[in-house]
């Protein structure tokens, strides 16, 4: 009996593995979380950054072209004449029509331009220096190291800072001096092209943070989502695994003890068997022994028949044995050694086994083998022909008559054994090769093992088995066997 095969362990049972799968699970999306929202952090200081840079572009422009014009005359009235500039010699004049004008250097200018610019967008600039005109435009703290750090080669400096408990991105850069800013700086020392002071821009970040918190709480509810169906998935999944594992680990449990179970009705079979051979056997043989000593010494006809009726029950009994323990051998049988033999006196052997029951019947043989039949087969199979021609005298003696053909078919010997008896109904010819299937006993002995020890015998051999009508009254069974053995058999079709 072959074991059912086992299903392998796991190295780790499937609850861990299910749990496991969550934790990695939940880590990548954790780390998967943290990395996008970097990124939109990223973003959002980067377009910050961006802001703010152009900020300071635009006011290096204006500057630019107020210093191009040597300045620009506004309206006094509107912005008051600075004093910065008192010693200008047209810092103040009046037009023809009576109008005062006053002059606005870039510094005035761009200091006028931030405080619009804080009230309308909250974009903070400041002009400074680390020697400044101006006390107001003297630089805070973060404004004077990057000043510092403009002296040693510096050309911008960034960062986000609080100013006045408002975040900010800060940005600064170096201002540096141009032709036109001699005119009013030629006596504090400055130097055309070096930087003089800087420029600071500051973004408020508090908008910039309300688009970001948008982006962050998307990308946390999609991962949230994800999160959710991918667990939910996985218990649902894992729970139906886990149900299928069990089932098939019960079945294996069942497989065993069945298994178990047949090894154990096995080996009672085999006792049982043991002790039917021998321990059935010999007594039986004992009482036909002695029955048939009483029968011969016995005088008395009604005792005699007595004596003969015992003898008869007992050759019943010890045939049922034979052939039970018989059948039990073969089914237990795999293969079967062969050997070259000839099936023409394998026929003719069965024949003279029964040949003292066929006169006895009145039953003529017309066989006559035409030369040799040589086959690869093992002897048992002469029990094949003496079964099928015991049958022919129990159940068809009333025919008179035997007939057998072997049929040469190529790669196979097909044997026909007719009689002439009642036959046998189209429903019943399956089962008769099935043991312990008797049609009619009609007072006939027999086990109903017969037929199934030869069925058994022609498998083992790779042959093949039949009982057909005979057209003039009577059953044909029909034998079909490989010349060349049950190793043959398997490379042609029967
Ligand atoms: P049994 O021990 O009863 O003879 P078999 O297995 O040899 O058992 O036969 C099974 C049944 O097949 C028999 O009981 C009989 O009814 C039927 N049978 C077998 N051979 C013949 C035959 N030549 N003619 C009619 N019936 C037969």
């Amino acid at each position: 009996m072959t074991g059912r095969p086992q299903i392998p362990r796991r190295l780790l049972s499937l609850e861990v593995s299910i749990a496991a799968l969550g934790v990695l699970g939940t880590l990548f999306l954790g780390v998967s979380l943290a990395w996008n929202v970097n990124q939109i952090r990223d973003r959002t200081l980067e377009g910050a950054l961006i802001q703010a840079r152009v900020a300071y572009e635009k006011d290096i422009i204006f500057r630019r072209w107020n210093n191009q014009h040597g300045g620009i005359y506004v309206d006094a009235t509107v912005t008051p004449p600075n004093p910065y500039l008192a010693d200008m010699p047209e810092r103040d004049v009046r037009t023809p029509s009576g109008k005062n004008l006053t002059l606005v250097n870039p510094a005035y200018m761009t200091r006028q331009i931030y405080e619009l610019e804080a009230k309308v967008s909250g974009l903070h600039g400041h002009i400074t220096s680390l020697e400044p005109m101006r006390p107001q435009n003297a630089p805070d703290p973060w404004e004077r190291t990057a000043l510092e750090a403009f002296e040693l080669g510096v050309g911008e400096v960034h960062a986000v800072r609080p100013v006045a408990g408002q975040e900010y991105m800060r940005l600064m850069r170096p201002l540096i001096t141009e032709g036109g800013c001699l005119a009013c700086h030629h006596e504090r020392g400055y130097v055309l092209g070096k930087p003089w002071g800087g420029i600071s821009v500051s973004v408020p970040m508090r908008e910039l943070r309300v688009i970001e918190w948008k982006g962050i709480r998307t990308v946390i509810i999609a991962h949230l989502a994800l999160w959710l169906v991918g667990i939910a998935g996985l218990a649902l999944g894992g729970r139906s695994l886990l149900a299928s594992e069990r089932g098939l680990r019960r079945a294996e449990e069942e497989g065993r003890t069945a298994a178990e179970r047949l090894r154990e009705s096995n080996r009672l079979k085999d006792l049982f068997i043991d002790i039917v051979r021998h321990d059935l056997l010999n007594p039986a043989s004992v009482i036909r022994y002695y029955t048939s000593y009483l029968q011969e010494c016995e005088t008395d006809p009604t005792k005699k028949d007595c004596y003969l009726k015992i003898e008869g029950v007992n050759n019943r009994l010890m045939d049922l044995i034979r052939n039970a323990s018989k059948y039990s051998r073969l089914e237990e049988m795999a293969r079967v050694d062969c050997q070259r033999l000839d099936l023409g006196t394998m026929l003719l052997d069965a024949l003279a086994v029964h040949e003292h029951r066929l006169k006895e019947a009145g039953m003529a043989v017309n066989y006559l083998p035409r030369g040799e039949y040589p086959i690869t087969a093992n002897p048992m199979l002469e029990d094949v022909f003496t079964n099928i021609v015991a049958n022919a005298i129990k159940y068809a003696r009333e025919g008179k008559k035997l007939e057998i053909d072997v049929l040469d078919e190529g790669g196979n010997w097909l044997v026909q054994v007719r009689d002439f008896g009642k036959g046998i109904p189209d429903k019943d010819k399956p089962q008769i090769f099935t043991r312990f299937t008797r049609l009619k006993k009609e007072g006939v002995e027999g086990s109903g093992l017969g037929l199934a020890i030869v069925k058994r015998l022609v498998d083992l051999h790779k042959g093949l088995i039949w009982v057909e009508d005979n057209p003039a009254g009577g059953s044909v069974f029909c034998v079909r066997l490989p010349k060349g053995g049950p190793q043959s058999a398997d490379d042609q079709k029967l």
